[in-house]
């Protein structure tokens, strides 16, 4: 497993690189290929390619589909080997992409491995999807990430798993991003200012009332993060604009948060509002990945260790599956620590025993 994780890392695959990511992909194909699988690469114009893999166990009568997912994009340009080399220390596996998600992709291969090797009874056609554009919005892999899971009776997110303990995530916020945009009128500041309307001090009167939005207890947060607006000084600010992050762990309150936001006036009965976007990815709500949830349990305590859950405020492709109502279980992938920094690594003594989790799940489900 150490080895294909050092030669998967060492394929440097950057989200907005589409060059080096098809050699990834390419790799990752003949992986699959090799064990006798159907891997079939999804030609894509602007990111890397995606690979969905169809692996048809020899059991007769194979009903419907199950789908595991992931991504093999990173975070991290081409070049990042040089100061974050692939280097095993103290029972950790460092390098760029190891934990999100590139360990949980040879888990799964590995998985696909006992499954053969064990001759095990699969019931169903397993489909692995490794997408090229989650880290940057899965633009155009949701489509076909949609598409898979509505055919599947359950979804496996190959993500990394949360903390030391390695928790799966049950549940995640459905995440979003809009903009404000606010059109006011230039003028004079000395000479004129009572024909100006300034877009900055309605932008700033219109975050105040958003920021009472924000409900914490029902984890429903609205951030403006970028601002910017005006052009210099004594010109009245005739533009000004927010980008905002929107979070919320339902569905109902996505729409509320998405309705009020589209249904903001301005202050200033001169300026004008301009608003766009809204959630990207809808909640992961634990109602679908709770029976997912007690079966990898109740496996991974009869392989041995203890398996825990936990709420992630982040989301990921997983947010897509579940939206559909299809059963999701997310952050099945690596243990480890340190997604899109420094010291990104794994704990390899647990990449085995999470391949064969994964496996087993597949031969239940
Ligand atoms: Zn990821």
């Amino acid at each position: 497993m150490l080895e294909t994780l050092r030669e998967l890392t060492q394929h440097e695959s950057p989200s907005l690189d589409k060059a080096p990511a098809d050699q990834c992909c390419r790799f990752l194909a003949d992986l699959w290929l090799k064990r006798g699988a159907i891997a079939e690469i999804l030609q894509n114009e602007i990111r890397g390619n995606h690979l969905r893999v169809v692996w048809n166990p020899p059991s007769l009568r194979l009903k419907s589909q199950l789908l595991v997912l992931g991504h093999y994009d990173t975070v991290y340009p081409i070049g990042t080997l040089g100061k974050m080399p692939f280097r095993i220390s103290g029972g950790k596996a460092y390098g760029p992409g190891t934990f999100d998600m590139k360990a949980g992709i040879v888990q799964a291969l590995f998985a696909l491995d006992a499954l053969r090797e064990l001759r095990a009874q699969v019931q169903k056609h397993v489909v692995f999807l490794w997408t090229s554009d989650e880290e940057i919005g899965s633009t155009t892999s949701r489509r076909l990430i949609e598409e898979q899971a509505q055919r599947s009776d359950a979804v496996f997110v190959l993500e990394p798993s949360l903390g030391p303990r390695g928790l799966l995530k049950t549940s995640r916020k459905g995440v979003g991003e809009a903009h404000l945009t606010v059109h006011g009128r230039a003028s004079h500041a000395g000479l004129a200012p009572e024909k100006g309307v300034n877009a900055i001090h309605e932008l700033v009167a219109q975050i105040v009332r958003i920021e009472k939005w924000n409900n914490l207890r029902r984890g429903v947060t609205i951030n403006a993060d970028i601002v910017s607006g005006g052009s210099r000084t004594n010109v009245i600010a005739d533009h000004a604009e927010a980008t905002l992050d929107l979070r919320a762990w339902r569905q109902a309150d996505m729409r509320t948060l998405e309705k009020r936001l589209h249904a903001l006036k301005p202050q200033h009965r001169r300026a004008n509002l301009e608003i766009r976007g809204g959630f990207d990815r809808p909640p992961l709500e634990r109602k679908h990945s709770a029976g997912l949830f007690a079966r990898a349990k109740s496996i991974a305590k009869s392989l041995g260790f203890s398996l825990g859950e936990a709420a992630a405020g982040g989301g990921s492709d997983g947010n897509f599956t579940a939206a559909l109502g299809i059963p999701t279980l997310d952050g099945l992938g690596a243990v480890g620590d340190g997604a899109h920094a420094i010291d990104e690594h794994v704990v390899i003594d647990t990449m085995p025993q999470r391949a064969a989790l994964l496996a087993a799940l597949l031969a239940e489900c």
